[in-house]
């Protein structure tokens, strides 16, 4: 629950400013200096001044996150007692992983050296059906639909739910181009078919869904009598629609009621709240940054902005923000110590969106932290 030291404002309005650090000091009545009192002075001044540099240096996000002196080092270790975030970097070039990565006619994949591909059909539950075995997804992806399958079948006796289409390489993507060319023509092919290196299969991270009966005879998830149930746990396991027909004119693909897109929790949730899709998404979310207003999804479902630190004192919710990818080889990024957990993706354009649970981390998001989360922990800076 919120702390009650949070001061939620409806989200989208006006940003409030960062509360500057307050420096407490005694205010001495005299008449006339003194050299003591002027030493006195002198040395406040530069106690301030060095806090003041420390300050900045740490939370401007400006400053060196290295310190050159031991005194240095000694004096940010006492400020950071009294700092709740601790910071890591991230490889810049993290930029094109992660669950929320843009991949679309303007957005190319960018293939990983190593991915987390395993084989749908040798994981497989009985609780779902794959249309061919050599079909490949992200492990954490492929945990999240047999996860929502077996509660899709324990509400609702549902077992037929199958996975039609997966991860495809550069090559699969050209043979699925090749064939619609050949047998609907180029805009078919155009309408329905994203370029070679610009499809969301790539990612891993896209499945298409259709219903196979044992029959063999398949209808599709809006005609199976459990669509519903079916898309609302789709969300509530971190997948969204990905190509709606009311957004085709900023996805460029036509309306694909079978494709869904991991995108994680709580993106799902926001993204379906709020009628978003990932191109308007990964723009909104460039709104919220840690100097400015984070957004916060409360654990009563409330979605507002805060200030970093007022989101931060939170007891329990998520906070996500954008990090704009620095031009060096890495980029720092401050991390509330409450977090329970923390996972951070790329954008595969500019930044990095930074997800932080806060509260317990029972059902949390390490768990299914893409690479560049597993980057992030070796990069830890302090603390
Ligand atoms: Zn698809």
């Amino acid at each position: 629950m919120n702390s009650g030291r949070g001061r939620p404002s409806p989200m989208g309005a006006g940003r409030s400013a960062r509360p500057g650090r307050r420096l407490r000091y005694v205010k001495r009545h005299g008449s006339g200096p003194n050299p003591g009192l002027v030493i006195f002075a002198a040395l406040i001044a530069i106690i301030i001044a060095v806090s003041f540099f420390v300050i900045f240096s740490k939370k401007g996000g400006e400053g060196p996150a290295y310190f050159e002196t031991e005194t240095e080092r000694a004096t940010a270790e006492t400020e950071r007692v009294k700092d709740p975030f601790f910071r890591i970097e991230v490889p810049s070039s993290g930029v094109s992983e992660g669950d929320l990565i843009l991949v679309n006619y303007d957005h190319p994949y960018v293939f990983p050296k190593k991915t987390g591909l395993v084989n749908v059909y040798a994981n497989k539950t009985d609780d779902f059906k794959v249309a061919y075995t050599n079909y490949e997804l992200e492990e954490r992806v492929l945990d999240r639909i047999a996860s929502l399958a077996a509660e899709l079948r324990r509400t609702t006796g549902e077992k037929d739910l199958t996975v039609n289409s997966a991860y495809r390489s550069l090559e699969d993507q050209r043979g699925v181009w090749d064939m619609y060319e050949r047998e609907q023509g180029i805009e078919a092919a155009r309408l329905y078919v994203a370029e070679p290196g610009k499809s969301e299969h790539h990612t891993g991270l896209a499945v298409d869904l259709t219903v196979v009966r044992d029959d063999g005879s398949a209808v599709s998830i809006r005609d199976c009598g459990h669509y519903e149930e079916i898309d609302g746990l789709l969300v509530d396991y971190g997948f969204v629609l990905r190509y709606p027909g009311n957004k085709k004119d900023v996805t460029h693909i036509e309306n694909e009621p079978w494709h869904y897109r991991y995108v994680g929790e709580p993106h799902s949730r926001i993204m379906t709240r709020t009628g978003l899709c990932l191109e308007e998404y990964v723009g909104f979310l460039k709104e919220y940054t840690a100097d400015g207003t984070v957004l916060f999804l409360g654990p009563d479902g409330l979605l507002t902005s805060l200030v970093f630190d007022e989101a931060a004192s939170a007891s329990d919710g998520y906070i996500v923000f954008f990090v704009p990818a620095e031009s060096g080889e890495y980029t720092r990024i401050a991390v509330p110590d409450d977090a329970a957990e923390y996972l951070v993706s790329g954008n595969n354009a500019d930044g990095f969106v930074v997800t932080v649970k806060l509260g317990d981390a029972d059902d949390g998001i390490a768990s299914v932290a893409p690479s560049v989360s597993e980057t992030v922990k070796k990069h830890v800076i302090t603390d």
